[in-house]
């Protein structure tokens, strides 16, 4: 497509090819709910995969109340749409998803780029960094470590703005083009501390190169001697803070639980 797009600045249009037909005009009511219930994806995979496939795949891991109805718009990419606000918010909430393995990277409906120029380029995860000190555990930590990565979209603190715990979790939209950070090194009262990091929920990726996707679909690079990638990655677990829940629960009486183990 990208092809026939170049072609358009060495063609001499006619006046009939070159007169603009505006699309403005044309009633879009019908489009815009659909587009309010839906969102678009795009498996990374090689291989072109089946839309039902997919479909019937995907409405069993997500658990939906009714199916997503797919629409197949490019090469693994698809329009979903659910039957439900509640379905596409509880899905687009819970990226990163995956099909066998593979990242489905899912971004909000968007009516007006053409299909072919949309980027599935970036995907939020949560990302755990480990070996802080407790003063180094809070909201602005987890901003200024999460940005050194990616955009910042949430750190997982308490209402005080702490996030004491085996480790801090940031949600932080990666670019799955570059190699996956394996930590950071910060400097605590003068000594070097190495913290590495841990990804909650890992599709496959390069253990050579540590990306995600190729940009030429196979890795350039020569395997080293010494793995610098590997599953040491994948956090063994998730956790997610839930004060507001455990306030709740503390009000009825509940015992003291900070951890709240997701999935
Ligand atoms: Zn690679």
């Amino acid at each position: 497509m990208d092809g026939l797009q170049n072609q358009w600045c060495n063609l001499r249009l006619s006046e009939e090819e070159d007169a603009s037909i505006v699309l403005e005009d044309v009633d879009v009511s019908v489009v815009k709910s659909k587009g309010d219930l839906s969102l678009i994806g795009k498996i990374w995979c090689d291989r072109q995969l089946g839309k039902q496939v997919v479909e019937s795949t995907m409405a069993r891991i997500w658990r939906l109340s009714k199916p997503a109805v797919m629409k197949e718009v490019g090469k693994n990419v698809f329009v979903l749409s659910f039957a439900t606000h509640a379905d596409k918010e509880r899905i687009e909430a819970g990226r990163p998803s995956f099909f066998d393995g593979q990242l489905f990277v899912i971004i909000p409906f968007d009516g007006i780029t053409p299909v072919q120029a949309l980027k599935f380029d970036a995907a939020p995860f949560w990302v755990q960094f480990h070996n802080l000190p407790l003063f180094g555990m809070n909201k602005e930590y987890g901003v200024k470590l999460g940005g050194s990565i990616g955009s910042v979209l949430e750190v997982d603190v308490d209402h005080d703005e702490v996030g004491w715990g085996s480790c801090l979790r940031v949600k932080i939209m990666i670019d799955l083009k570059k190699s996956l950070a394996r930590g950071r090194t910060c400097t605590v009262q003068g000594t070097k501390v190495w913290c590495p990091i841990q990804y909650e929920k890992l599709p496959r990726f390069c253990f050579t190169c540590g990306r995600i996707i190729h940009e030429n679909s196979t890795c350039q690079l020569e395997p080293k001697a010494t793995p610098q990638f590997g599953a040491w990655l994948q956090a063994e677990s998730s956790f997610k803070r839930k004060w507001e829940s455990l306030q709740e629960h503390n009000i009825k009486g509940g015992a003291m639980n900070n951890r709240v183990m997701q999935e």
